[in-house]
């Protein structure tokens, strides 16, 4: 193995197997040099990434894409980019698709590449102050990209970002944030990325104070009556898994309709994939039986208008109210991320 793939593989995996920073498939990492750009296949998690997880692709032929003549459709465009995308494929016979985010690796002129998506930087990238809050820590450091659906206009986009940084300070820049999304750093070694992941993650812990009192809630009387019930309504023919969750965090959202309103819509990509896009409330807590009817009440009109069963179901489990000294807004959707139904 080349030594730069060992190294490209040992970083992907001490990022994939820390939930922290990235989760099941999401983020991913690349190696090019002059002629070949190596990057994690779709599909791949970091955590379990092997040379054979890795799509090498002709850097050549990666640039057709930033020229490409694409149709207005978006469905049309980014299957003509995807066609070009395995056009670049050195290796087709390996059956391997590489990751969507390719193009974007190839932009950024440093050897190694590694996209995360890091609960603490999402944090910032998720809230109202996102681009003055990155700004403020990290300086002329730091790209900060405003939010764009994943795809080619995310490319084009980063892609005259990177130009107009690149006229200014001679040199590509090493820290890009993705509003709503994640992390890309390059270097053109794996222990300078190390570094400023480390330096990124240690600058926000000084400035951001973490939540002190995210107590677990143990769960109650009610939970083993209607926790079954939710299975049986919810499972096809395969039964489905229901993990419940439940800390002072969780219960500031569960408390009304309006504290539920704020986190009702998803925060990244990642959410998306996981959760999806809409959650149920449930505000009935009285009894198992109103909880299983409340659910069994909304169902129908929740499938009809999104087409899927919900993922996410907030119940209101308790009436105790609780004191936040509350900072970063995203990680109550970290936790409502476990508490979803597989
Ligand atoms: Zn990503």
């Amino acid at each position: 193995m080349k030594p730069e793939i060992k190294d490209l593989i040992e970083i992907s995996n001490y990022y994939g197997i820390n939930k922290e920073f990235v989760i099941s498939g999401g983020g991913n990492t690349s190696f090019k040099d002059n002629q070949t750009l190596w990057i994690k296949a779709n599909g791949q998690s970091l955590e379990n990434l092997t040379e054979d997880g890795l799509v090498a692709l002709n850097r050549e032929k990666l640039h057709v894409i930033s020229s490409g003549n694409y149709s207005d459709d978006p469905a049309t465009r980014e299957e003509q980019v995807k066609k070009d995308l395995m056009q670049s494929i050195l290796d087709p016979g390996k059956n391997k698709r590489p990751s969507v985010e390719t193009s974007l690796h190839e932009l950024i002129q440093y050897k190694y590449i590694v996209h995360l998506h890091p609960t603490l930087i999402n944090g910032i990238l998720c809230s109202r102050n996102a681009k003055n809050l990155s700004l403020k820590l990290f300086g002329e450091s730091l790209l900060f990209v405003p939010y764009i659906d994943p795809g080619y206009t995310l490319f084009k986009k980063l892609e005259s970002e990177i130009l107009l940084y690149r006229q200014k300070f001679s040199h590509d820049p090493q820290i890009i944030f993705l509003e709503n999304h994640g992390s890309f750093v390059g270097a053109d070694t794996t222990e300078e990325i190390r570094t400023i992941y480390n330096d990124i993650f240690k600058k926000i812990e000084e400035h951001i104070p973490l939540i002190s009192d995210l107590t677990p809630i143990p769960g109650n009387s009610l939970l083993q009556k209607f926790v079954p019930g939710i299975r049986l309504l919810l499972s096809d023919k395969q039964p489905g898994v229901i993990r419940f969750r439940n800390n002072s965090l969780i219960a500031k959202y569960y408390q009304n309709q309006q504290e539920f309103h704020k986190i009702s819509l998803p925060l990244t990509p990642d959410i998306i994939v996981y959760c999806k896009t809409r959650y149920m409330y449930v505000e009935q807590a009285s009894s198992a039986d109103k909880i299983l009817e409340s659910i069994r009440h909304q169902l129908p009109r929740f499938l009809s208008e999104y087409g899927f069963t919900p993922k996410v179901i907030i119940v209101k489990v308790n009436l105790i109210r609780h004191k936040l000294r509350f900072t970063l807004f995203p990680m109550s959707y970290i936790s409502l991320i476990n508490s979803n139904i597989e």
